[in-house]
C-alpha cells in the first residue's frame, strides 16, 4: 500500500507559467474551431480530417481549461455549502457515463454532516476529476464506494475504486504536471484537484494497490482554520 500526500511545491511554478498564456490561447481556439466546423459543412470529403482536426482542438482547450483553474487567483468567494449535495449533482452527472461503463456508485454518508465553507464550482470539479479517474480505472466495471464523515474536525470524502491502481513507482508521479497513463487523458487533473483542495486549507490523499484498486481521501477543515478564507 501506498500513501501519496501531493505536493504543493508541484503547482506553483505551473500555476504562474500558465496564468497569461492559458486564457490568451482560448480565443484563437474558439474561432480556429468555429472555422473547421464551418469547413466541414461546406464538403463531404476529408470526413476523417476533420474529426481529427475537432478532436485535437477539444484536447487543447480540455488542457487550457484545467490550466486556467491553476492560473485563477485564490480571490474567489467562499460560502457555508453541503457538501452533501454537492457530491450527489456530482454523482448524477456521471451517472449515465457510469452505467454505460457498467459501474455502480454506492454512497455511504454519514447523518446530519456539518455544511463547509467553500467555493461550490471548484470542489465539483474536484469531486468530478477524483471520480472519473475512478471510473476510468475500471475499464471492465465494477464498484465506486463514496464515504463522507467528520473525521478529527475534518470533513473526510473517501472515492474507493477496484480498478487497476497505481505502482509504487508511478504514484510519486502524480500530481506532475502532464502526468497520464491515458492516450487521452491530460495529466492535469489531479494537479488541478490538488491545488483546489490546498486553497480550501484541506488535503488530497492517495492509497493505491496495484490490480486492487485506490482509495482518494479529500478533507476539508469544518471549521477554525477556514476563518481567513
Ligand atoms: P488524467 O486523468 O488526465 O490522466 P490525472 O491527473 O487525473 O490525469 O491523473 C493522472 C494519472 O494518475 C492517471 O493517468 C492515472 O494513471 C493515475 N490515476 C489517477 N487516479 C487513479 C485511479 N483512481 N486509479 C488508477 N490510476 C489513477
Ligand atoms: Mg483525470
Amino acid at each position: 500500500t501506498e500513501e501519496l500526500l501531493i505536493k504543493s511545491e508541484k503547482l506553483s511554478v505551473v500555476g504562474q507559467l500558465a496564468a497569461g498564456v492559458a486564457h490568451e490561447i482560448r480565443n484563437p481556439l474558439t474561432s480556429l474551431r468555429g472555422f473547421v466546423q464551418l469547413l466541414q459543412m461546406k464538403t463531404t470529403q476529408f470526413e476523417d480530417y476533420f474529426q481529427i482536426m475537432l478532436s485535437e482542438l477539444d484536447r487543447i482547450n480540455d488542457i487550457v481549461s484545467e490550466f486556467m483553474v491553476i492560473a485563477k487567483p485564490q480571490a474567489v468567494k467562499f460560502e457555508m455549502k453541503d457538501i452533501h449535495k454537492i457530491v450527489h449533482d456530482v454523482i448524477s452527472l456521471l451517472e449515465t457515463q457510469a452505467i454505460l461503463s457498467n459501474i455502480q456508485i454506492h454512497t455511504e454518508f454519514a447523518q446530519d454532516l456539518p455544511f463547509v465553507k467553500c467555493q461550490e464550482n471548484q470542489l465539483k470539479q474536484v469531486f468530478i476529476n477524483v471520480l472519473k479517474n475512478a471510473m476510468e480505472s475500471m475499464p471492465g466495471g465494477g464498484h465506486i464506494l463514496i464515504q463522507m464523515m467528520a473525521v478529527d474536525g475534518n470533513l473526510a470524502i473517501r472515492f474507493i475504486d477496484e480498478g487497476c491502481g497505481i505502482s509504487e513507482e508511478r504514484i510519486a508521479m502524480l500530481g506532475e504536471p502532464f502526468y497520464t497513463t491515458k492516450e487521452k487523458g491530460t495529466g492535469l487533473g489531479l494537479m488541478v484537484c490538488h491545488k483546489i483542495m490546498e486553497a480550501h486549507r484541506g488535503s488530497l490523499r492517495i492509497h493505491s494497490q496495484l490490480e486492487q484498486g485506490t482509495t482518494v481521501e479529500l478533507t476539508l477543515p469544518l471549521q477554525s482554520a477556514l476563518d481567513k478564507l
